[in-house]
């Protein structure tokens, strides 16, 4: 036996059934109704009325039925999905207008409210300290130079004229990193080959000698680091400045007018310097600076009280210098029958303390920016 199979009848295919359309149209009309945003809706129009959605099945259903059977198929097929398709595009509309409508509240921008400022950070008054010193130089023409802050044991004490006994070698003053040698500081051929942070601005100076031939004039700022407790007047790291001339026929004289000016520029016209005799292994003569009270103009009065920046002396303790001792010289390879030299050395941090009247030396490193925005507007 074969042929059509003439007991087919359209009406069983399940998916064709009326209350099986009927079911697919409410699910899916029930869900577009239930879709709450634009992205929900767009999950619903794919399972309802995508290729694989039960209406688009159905559909494809119809093609397989005999030809008097299709039309009634279709037109219910049809018109389900015609009422999904309008229902569809009905809630896009609403939701489309709901979504529009919540961007244009939750976007809004009130002009009128206040800004929140990011306060504006102020540098560093060491740096610019720093800067304003480079610049006093500068505009005489020397040169800003730099050196590393872990700096050879030989350059940061043997080329100075600090032989291995000197006090500042030891353990108590001196941050190694590596003690060299046979690490016997007593031991003269066992020096000068450790490697320390270095303890004073000083071996830029003997850097530049070294690679230099005169004229010099060289300003040195930078960081310095000794074993000292962190206290109100001290602190493991400061920082110096450093100055160093080597010309034929530098006196004395030219490091004095150096200074003055150095100080005038700084603290203003008519501040003097001072010096007191005193002893440095790199330099020969040596003194101690005094400045002029700047406030007091000497006089160690303020209103009839006693000064406050001097305590009543009158000059205010600044620094080092002197005479480059020929050693330091002929270590950094200058001939001293040629040239001579002269040297200054002086703490930033405490130039900043007097200047600025600042009674701890720890505000000056603790990082609070209450602190530095006070010298915000300063050079
Ligand atoms: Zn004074």
């Amino acid at each position: 036996m074969s042929g059509p199979n003439s007991d087919y009848d359209p009406v069983e295919v399940a998916a064709l059934q009326p209350e099986a359309v009927d079911a697919a149209r409410d699910a899916a009309l029930a869900a577009i109704r239930s879709a709450a945003d634009l992205e929900q809706l767009k999950q619903v129009r794919a399972d309802h009325a995508g290729d694989r959605s039960p209406l688009a099945l159905a559909n494809r259903e119809i093609g397989a039925l005999p030809p008097q059977a299709r039309k009634e198929a279709g037109q219910r097929v049809g018109k389900a999905r015609g009422e999904v398709s309008r229902a569809l595009a009905e809630r896009q509309e609403v939701l489309q207008a709901e979504h529009e409508a919540r961007i244009l509240v939750e976007e809004t921008v009130d002009v009128t409210l206040p800004t929140d400022r990011l306060p504006v950070g102020a540098r560093h008054p060491i740096t610019t300290a720093a800067e304003l010193i480079a610049d006093i130089f500068v505009a005489m023409g020397w040169e800003v130079a730099e050196g590393p802050l872990i700096e050879a044991e030989w350059l940061n004490f043997d080329a100075l004229n600090m032989g291995p006994d000197h006090p500042a070698r030891t353990m108590q003053d001196t941050f190694w990193t590596s003690p060299g040698g046979d690490a016997d500081i007593d031991d003269v051929h066992g020096a000068g080959t450790g490697v320390v942070l270095r303890t004073q601005t000083s071996p830029v100076q003997a850097r530049t000698m070294l690679t230099q031939q005169p004229p010099i004039y060289i300003v040195a700022p930078g960081r310095v680091f000794r074993t000292d407790e962190y206290d109100a007047t001290h602190s493991p790291m400061f920082h110096q400045v450093e100055g160093l001339a080597v010309d034929e026929g530098i006196s004395m004289a030219h490091l004095k007018g150096t200074l003055d000016h150095f100080a005038a520029q700084m603290f203003g016209e008519g501040v003097t310097t001072r010096f007191r005799p005193s002893y440095f292994p790199f330099t020969e003569p040596s003194a101690e600076v005094d400045l002029l009270c700047f406030v007091c103009k000497g006089t160690g009065t303020t209103d009839g009280q006693a000064c406050r920046t001097c305590r009543g002396e009158g000059w205010i303790e600044w620094g080092g210098c002197g005479v480059v001792n020929p050693r330091v010289l002929v270590a950094c390879g200058i001939d001293p029958e040629r040239y001579t030299g002269f040297a200054f050395g002086m703490g930033i941090d405490r130039t900043l303390m007097f200047r600025h009247g600042i009674s701890d030396l720890r505000a000056l490193f603790e990082g609070d920016v209450r602190f530095t925005s006070a010298f915000g507007s300063e050079l």
